[in-house]
């Protein structure tokens, strides 16, 4: 595997929340929120890396902290070895090119009232990367072609409404792209699309990683999305990270209670390969309320007394798989899931 890009090395985010008015009359603190609570991993040139969880788990709060867009309260992000809290001005504008976001709704991220092309080329004039206008009209076509809309010509003169769903969010890469970008961050790239096409930008997303090298991370909360197109999977849950391998493997032998969960819910049509939902009881947690030992616990279907009092780290299953559940490798949890 090559040398990381990304390392994520114990982030945090904590921040105090609102506190509503009753409590306020009543002296009660504000609430203190956990949102992302000690999350590490690293993302490597050309490889996928899929952020999977409920909503409110953090996955987009951690993607937001590898583009350096919030604050840590613990932890760092380096990029390419450099933490990105010591970067200077100079440093972060380099950032800010070579890390893009895409985001999950193509209707929303595209000004109606610009063209494919206008919109293509904004990102260079605003970083001021083009020679000219000659140089800027063939980046916006090269990037328009990798994105999958060729013949550029054809597309940079329409506006967003003539465009479906998937190729403005095929637009969306695009404009991306023309900064030629080290790291992507997806977050939720086909939840707003249908079906039909959520295959087409996801291959253009793994294209991209392999072909050109960006490292990418994909934030998603649907499981199915992400079985063929990421190289590892990492399971989110109330601020940490509960489970992280190589996706074949952590797909083909889950070891955390909750990624067994949301497995057993991803269709399939493998007759074989089907099994018994399993319906996790309760909501996710208020994440200013964070249970006792395994945040887990009141929702586990395998919990144990002890899970209310020990709060499991990772350990290592295997060469690059880890998962967080006092359980895992004791066997218990095979015999009892
Ligand atoms: Fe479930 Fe206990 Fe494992 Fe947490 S530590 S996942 S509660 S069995």
């Amino acid at each position: 595997m090559a040398e990381p890009l990304i390392v994520a090395d114990g982030l945090e985010v904590r921040f105090v929340g609102h506190r509503p008015f009753a409590d306020t009359l009543r002296r009660r603190p504000p609430p203190f929120i956990r949102a992302v609570d000690g999350v590490s991993f690293t993302v490597a040139p050309g490889e996928v890396l899929a952020l999977v969880g409920e909503s409110g788990c953090g996955k987009t709060t951690t993607g937001n902290l590898l583009l350096g867009l919030i604050p840590l309260s613990g932890g760092a992000v380096r990029y390419d070895g450099q933490p990105l809290a010591d970067m200077g001005r100079r440093e972060m504008a380099a950032l800010r090119r070579a890390a893009q976001m895409i985001f999950q709704d193509p209707y929303e991220s595209l000004n109606p009232r610009m063209r494919i092309g206008d919109i293509i080329a904004e990102p260079l004039r605003v970083h001021g990367v083009a020679a000219d206008a000659d140089d800027r009209r063939a980046k916006v076509r090269h990037a328009l072609t990798q994105a999958g809309l060729a013949p550029a010509e054809v597309y940079e003169n329409r506006f967003p409404f003539e465009l479906s769903g998937g190729q403005r969010q095929r637009v969306v890469i695009a404009a991306a792209l023309t900064l030629e970008p080290r790291l992507l961050v997806a977050d939720e790239p086909v939840s707003m699309l249908d079906v039909s096409i959520r295959a087409d930008i996801l291959n253009l997303l793994r294209r991209l990683a392999t072909d050109e090298r960006i490292a990418i991370v994909m934030i998603t909360h649907d499981l199915a999305t992400v079985a063929a197109y990421a190289d590892r999977l990492a399971v989110m849950y109330l601020g940490r990270i509960v489970e992280i391998g190589d996706t074949k493997t952590v797909l083909a032998d889950p070891q955390h209670p909750y990624t067994r969960a949301l497995l057993s819910v991803v269709p399939t049509t493998d007759p074989a390969a089907r099994q018994r939902p399993q319906v996790l009881s309760g909501e996710t947690p208020d994440p200013s309320r964070i249970p006792s030992g395994c945040r887990f616990h009141p929702r586990c279907p395998v919990a144990i007394e002890a899970c209310k009092t020990v709060d499991p780290a990772l350990v290592a299953i295997g060469a690059d798989h880890e998962a967080a559940c006092i359980l895992v490798g004791s066997g218990p949890i095979a015999q009892r899931g």
